[in-house]
């Protein structure tokens, strides 16, 4: 097999914050670079690619060179597993970004040289690419973005990647952040998909967790409200906070 370099942005062990996984232990693995510009962003660092990544380990932090190959990567993670004395099939691998699929060839080359499980954490705004690299990965989660937080409308790629996690039957969940400018239609545009694609899918109503620059997360009340609009449409739907802010954990 002929190695792809990548690029990286962090390497680190903690717990998984978000959506489906919460509250297990992870190893991230976060991709460098990301052509998307969310309002509500936290690791506005992991847009662009950098020379250097960062291992965060029991003793430390310590940078290794970009672009590194899919080997070495696998070898920092074990290293790095080793320190807090875990093996890589008692945790899942998550690889997150950034955006993995502006690298997507490199993702299935660490996936498939991993021996435990990996979960793919994308944004969907790349349908084309999401095609060729989606079977390589054990579970995929999914943001759809809406309007109100994006520069971008990302309607069309989100439903054809979600199309193709329905043909191919893969285990995926969706994962929606919302504000307190998101809209009922918003919410409601996601649900008619899903309700039509992909009915038992897990959805995660994640209310926005706010840096400086982002709107102002939902109220109790309109969160409720989209909720139980789901619950309505029978859809298996729920709110999940990101717990790892509450935490102070990476
Ligand atoms: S896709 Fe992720 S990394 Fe990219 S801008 Fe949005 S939140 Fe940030």
């Amino acid at each position: 097999m002929i190695m792809l370099n990548g690029h990286l942005d962090e390497i680190f062990f903690s717990i998984q914050g978000e959506a489906g996984d919460l509250g297990l232990p992870h190893l991230f693995c976060r991709f460098g670079g990301c052509p998307l510009r969310c309002v509500y962003c936290d690791t506005p660092r992991s847009w662009q690619t950098r020379e250097q990544f960062e291992c965060h380990s029991t003793t430390g932090t310590v940078l290794h060179n970009n672009p590194v190959s899919a080997e070495k990567v696998i070898a920092h993670l074990r290293e790095l597993l080793d320190g807090y004395q875990v093996k890589a099939n008692q945790v899942c691998l998550s690889l997150t970004g950034g955006e993995v699929l502006e690298q997507g060839e490199f993702a299935v080359q660490i996936a498939k040289l991993w021996p435990g499980k990996v979960l793919l954490e994308t944004s969907g705004s790349n349908a084309q690419v999401f095609a060729q690299v989606a079977s390589a990965f054990d579970v995929i989660s999914i943001d759809w973005k809406t309007p109100s937080l994006m520069l971008n409308d990302l309607f069309a790629e989100h439903q054809q990647c979600l199309a193709h996690i329905a043909k191919e039957g893969l285990d995926a969940q969706l994962k929606m952040v919302v504000c307190s400018e998101t809209t009922s239609d918003e919410i409601n545009e996601m649900y008619d998909f899903m309700a039509k694609s992909l009915p038992s899918t897990s959805i995660f109503l994640q209310p926005l967790t706010k840096v400086p620059r982002s709107p102002e997360p939902p109220s109790s009340e309109q969160m409720l409200k989209w909720l139980t609009m789901g619950v309505a449409r029978q859809l298996n739907v729920r709110v999940v906070p990101q717990i790892h802010p509450l935490l102070h954990a990476r």
